[in-house]
């Protein structure tokens, strides 16, 4: 419902490089169980705006509330403690070891300092996780012996083994295949709910279209268009921004 408090709250946002205005004044709230497309062309700001949500860039001017605390300030490790999980904010994959190890590494970034957790529930929450990816059968191959679309789902599951409130998938699915694309697109669905909100950027505008509960396209680091994807899709400014790059 409408009413309900957002889960991520961005209010007044601006994000400069030098002179340049990279995110300029962006106001947005995202709800809880939202599946939420971002969308603009090339240099609109979409890697900027995640990466002030995930901590990587500080902003000059603006607020970031996630569940009603501002976190405007907080270390992106933090940030990821709080719920907030984008796959390659973890330490990278180490290709040298199996697809478990590399799960355990992300268990154990996420861990709070201090949480007694032993050995057997550690692995418990580990083939959970694989299995809710379909990689359970993986689970003792070595990273490199993975196929592409296998290690789009290791990074997934590397993600949600900080057990996120908000999943942020970018790009997960660039130069997949159809069937992959579909595939990774139904993952993603099947993850998210009640529990788990997801932002999704992403350039194959047919997944952002099946995937999204709303859209929001950004454009010289403003928001030309937020709405369903059928509204967004049919904005005249949307349809411009993409056809002049
Ligand atoms: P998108 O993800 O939509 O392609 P970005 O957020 O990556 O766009 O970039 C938005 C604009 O900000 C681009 O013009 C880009 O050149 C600029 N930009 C992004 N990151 C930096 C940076 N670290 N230093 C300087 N300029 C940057």
């Amino acid at each position: 419902p409408e009413t309900q408090a957002p889960l991520l709250r961005i209010s007044a946002l601006t994000k400069r490089f030098g002179g340049f205005t990279a995110l300029d004044n962006v106001s947005v709230d995202i709800r809880p169980g939202e599946r939420f497309g971002l969308i603009g062309p090339n240099g609109s700001g979409k890697t900027t705006l995640i990466n002030c949500i995930s901590g990587a860039f500080r902003t000059e001017a603006g607020t970031v509330m996630f569940r009603d605390e501002d976190i405007t300030r907080l270390q992106p490790h933090m940030r990821t403690r709080r719920g907030i999980a984008r796959s390659f904010q973890i330490p990278r994959p180490f290709k040298s070891m199996t697809v478990a190890e590399n799960l355990m590494v992300a268990l154990d970034f996420a861990a709070v300092t201090g949480e007694i957790v032993s050995a057997a529930q550690r692995r418990d929450t580990m083939m959970s996780i694989l299995t809710r990816m379909g990689l359970a059968s993986k689970a003792n191959v070595s990273a490199t012996k993975l196929s592409q679309v296998e290690l789009r789902k290791m990074e997934l599951a590397r993600a949600m083994a900080t057990h996120p409130k908000l999943l942020i998938s970018d790009e997960a699915m660039a130069g997949l295949s159809s069937s992959e694309v579909d595939e990774v697109l139904d993952l993603l669905m099947s993850l998210a709910g009640q529990d788990i909100t997801i932002i999704m950027i992403e350039h194959i505008m047919q997944a952002v279209m099946r995937f999204s509960d709303r859209v929001m396209c950004l454009d010289a680091g403003r928001i030309i268009a937020i709405g369903t994807p059928t509204e967004v899709m049919a904005n005249q400014r949307v349809q411009e921004a993409y056809l002049g790059t």
